[in-house]
């Protein structure tokens, strides 16, 4: 971790997921935006996560993320609830799942409440939540964060479309997977479809395309990174919300948020995803050695990396 590095706030859900892959199933493992994404900014920078959990939850289930440094004081324990529950069954080519059930619980009535301490956090990241309570996070800071990221799905973009579009002019950059894009937009090209979406606000756009990598928008500046070729994709649940928690952690880390610096970041956080996604729930990013965390991010350099002839 950088010692100049910036705190990162992570809003988002915490889960009980079953998850079906062809290669196995887990049944009522951790899960959740918050719980992946804190996991994965904090090989950068230190967390504090925000988000709620019923009394059915053990709280054990955590150490590994305050061994990591996440401050939980913003965990809520909703007296008498239950703990939000997914459940997800992926296709053989993992890039598609279909949702079996979602029980949202206390997540249906999730109150964010920021300590004091986070009000004034420079780097923010709104896990893919109804954008009125993404709302309700913004209003709390003390002050403009320097960098609000968001993430989103279909849900949101069907049903809450105008309070979506609230939320997205108070990003600085949104975080969402292709066909997301398609549907926002109404545009199947995606360039086309980013720039219908920065016009809606967010001046920096991802657009996540699953084993095809990502690209960022910033700027008049286009870069595509690849997704790590790796032979064993066990679960790719939470992939994305690793990336953001990767993406943002690096920009807190550097205290920058420029050109270069996004670009470094859409890598970290490929890698944090090329992690996440080779063991089953969160196994995966419970202890990355730092050495393998940077010969990866040294590989995608190769990986993309051509000499272009004189
Ligand atoms: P991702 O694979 O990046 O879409 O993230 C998967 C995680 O998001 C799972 O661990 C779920 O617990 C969580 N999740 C699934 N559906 C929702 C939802 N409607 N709201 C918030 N979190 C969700």
């Amino acid at each position: 971790m950088h010692p100049q590095a910036q705190r990162v706030l992570v809003v988002g859900s915490i889960g009980i997921d079953t998850v079906e892959t062809p290669f196995g199933k887990a049944t009522d493992v951790l899960g959740g935006s918050a719980t992946y994404a804190s996991a994965a900014a904090s090989y950068f920078a230190p967390v504090d996560m925000v988000a709620a959990v019923g009394e059915d939850f053990d709280l054990r289930q955590f150490s590994f993320l305050q061994a990591r440094g996440v401050n939980l004081e913003g965990l809520e324990v909703v007296k008498g609830g239950k703990t939000f529950r997914w459940g997800g069954k992926y296709h053989f080519d993992l890039n598609t799942r279909d949702t079996l059930f979602t029980d949202l619980n206390v997540l249906g009535t999730f109150d964010p409440k920021l300590p004091a301490a986070t009000r004034g956090s420079p780097y923010v990241l709104l896990g893919n939540m109804h954008p009125l309570v993404q709302a309700k996070v913004l209003d709390q800071m003390a002050a403009r964060p320097k960098f609000v990221v968001g993430d989103t799905m279909n849900l949101w973009i069907n049903i809450a479309r105008k309070e979506l579009e609230a939320i997205l002019g108070r990003l600085d950059c949104l975080i969402i997977n292709d066909s997301e894009a398609r549907e926002l937009s109404g545009s199947h090209n995606l360039i086309k479809a980013a720039a219908n979406i920065r016009r809606l606000g967010p001046k920096t756009l991802v657009i996540k395309k699953g084993e095809h990598g990502a690209l960022l928008f910033h700027g008049n500046d286009v870069f595509s990174a690849p997704a790590f070729p790796l032979e064993d994709v066990f679960d790719p649940t939470g992939a994305g919300d690793a990336f953001a928690g990767g993406f943002l952690g690096h920009l807190a880390a550097k205290d920058r948020v420029d050109t270069a610096a996004l670009r470094q970041a859409v890598v970290w956080g490929s890698a944090l995803a090329s992690f996440c996604v080779e063991r089953f729930s969160v196994e995966g990013l419970r202890e990355v050695p730092p050495k393998a965390l940077s010969a990866r991010y040294a590989a995608f350099k190769d990986l993309a990396h051509f000499e272009a002839e004189a």
